[in-house]
């Protein structure tokens, strides 16, 4: 199979025109129209065989993932999705592996609206590079740098479980077989928090993804607002499966973990109610984990109120 004839037969749906796309697939450009009065909020992630996904994986949960961590981005920022681009590296044309992973990545992108409107493809090494591209109100997009003193800080659905999937993949660890399958569905089918980030436009004063950590990503809404914070450990949500962990590896999945695609944001104390009638709009159950402080820094309080002495450092490809 050539390479048209794989993007005609797995990427090439002639559906109906989704809405802002005018022509997709086909031309040299794709043509967009943006709704009046609105924004394009534009990201883009690659995943990386070996760095990002292992190589055992099911290629239909390749291809959500791709799609969900560029997802978790626009949702962060609370955009709503409109086009995507996917740009592909693949070793061959094997059709099993394509259809499988063109189906994942359909179906999230059908449960999202958003529509393949072009991309790249080349023999290479597996390599995944998707460009997501949203709508937002003029100046409504939640941004990294809103955060101030006072606001209450929460979290979205529960961290720290793909964390512990990584470590059983590792072998520091072993679950029984359904506690596994548990936390590898967090690892491998992340849902993006896109109803929660549009639900929240005009309530939360700032939010991130999780991609890297907790700390590491609260880190830089801190110092993007110039402020500080402090969280009740206790409070941080986690499955029954992280709960039954020992201590210090709850800490370091809840902390450290990384791959959690969950939303941290903060919002004013008179926005509590609002905050909790938007999450039930979306469906997506939040948690209020701590405050945001005067003080820069970041500092985590054990049930006694005592800072915890933490060691862990967020993730970067390029820190030895
Ligand atoms: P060009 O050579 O002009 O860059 P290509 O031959 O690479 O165009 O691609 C032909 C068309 O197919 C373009 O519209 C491009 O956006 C689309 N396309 C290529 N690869 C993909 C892919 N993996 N997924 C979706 N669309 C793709
Ligand atoms: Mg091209």
């Amino acid at each position: 199979m050539g390479e048209f004839e794989l993007i005609r037969r797995f990427f090439d749906r002639q559906g109906p025109a989704a809405p802002g796309v005018a022509t997709g697939i086909g031309d040299d450009c794709a043509v967009l129209s943006p709704t009046p009065g609105s924004q394009w909020l534009v990201s883009t992630d690659m995943l990386v065989e070996g760095r990002h996904f292992l190589s055992t994986v099911e290629p239909e949960r390749l291809g959500h993932k791709a799609l969900a961590v560029n997802l978790s981005d626009l949702a962060a920022c609370g955009a709503t999705p409109r086009a995507f681009f996917l740009a592909l590296s693949l070793p061959r044309a094997d059709a099993r592996f394509l259809e499988g992973f063109a189906r994942g990545l359909f179906a999230l992108a059908d449960a999202h609206g958003i529509a393949l409107a072009g991309g790249d493809t080349t023999a290479g090494p597996l390599n995944v590079c998707i460009t997501v591209m949203g709508e937002a109100p003029q100046g409504q997009a939640l941004l990294r740098s809103g955060a101030r003193a006072g606001d209450e800080l929460w979290v979205s659905g529960t961290l720290g479980d793909a964390r512990l999937a990584l470590e059983v993949f590792r072998g520091t660890r072993s679950l029984p077989g359904d506690a596994f399958a548990q936390v590898r569905r967090a690892m491998e089918l992340p849902q993006p928090r896109v109803a929660l980030g549009q639900a929240l436009r005009g309530i939360a004063s700032s939010a991130i993804d999780v991609s890297d950590g907790l700390m590491g990503d609260l880190g830089h809404v801190l110092r993007a607002s110039g402020v500080g914070a402090t969280i009740d450990f206790e409070a941080l949500p986690r499955s029954a499966v992280l709960a039954g962990q020992d201590l210090a590896l709850q800490q370091e999945c809840l902390l450290a973990g990384g791959d959690d695609y969950e939303l941290v944001f903060t919002a004013s104390p008179q926005q509590h109610q609002a905050v909790r009638d938007a999450a039930a709009r979306a469906g997506t159950p939040v948690r209020r984990v701590g405050r945001i402080r005067t003080e820069p820094g970041l500092e985590v309080l054990d049930p006694h109120g005592a800072p915890l002495a933490l060691r862990f450092a967020s993730f970067d490809h390029f820190k030895s």
